[in-house]
């Protein structure tokens, strides 16, 4: 192999972690129609609460139905659990947007000093 093919084979490989990278990033496409929607609601003095996810803030988070889950919940073992449709997020616990004293812009960033925390707390353990 030439020199010259060498190099152009290391140039396709970046590129192609760069775009990973970016996939990774992407957020809910429903997180800004949602703030748009705690914002008229807002303004229209009617204050809810969201459950969004906390990894891609998708309002898209119900409660996981599987058969167990719902059998441990009722005999008061675990909480219920509750799942992402958009990312296939899983966890017993949800984070809810609201537009009463806290903005939903305010929960995105608690929730990404949650995210920091968990890392640093894994890196404990190793
Ligand atoms: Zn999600």
């Amino acid at each position: 192999m030439s020199e010259e093919e060498q190099k152009q084979r290391k140039k396709r490989k970046k590129k192609k972690q760069l775009t990973t990278l970016e996939n990774q990033k992407a957020e809910s496409e429903l997180l800004p129609r949602l703030v748009d929607a705690l914002d008229e609601l807002e303004k229209e003095k009617k204050y809810v609460d969201v459950q969004v996810c906390p990894k891609c803030k998708s309002p898209l988070v119900q409660r996981a139905g599987s058969m167990a889950g719902d059998m441990s919940a009722h005999l008061g073992f675990t909480p219920p659990k509750y799942e992402c449709r958009e990312c296939g997020w899983r966890e017993r616990t949800v984070l809810k947007a609201t537009n009463k004293p806290t903005t939903i812009r305010e929960v995105v960033i608690m929730a990404e000093a949650k995210d920091t925390d968990i890392e640093r707390k894994r890196k404990k353990k190793n």
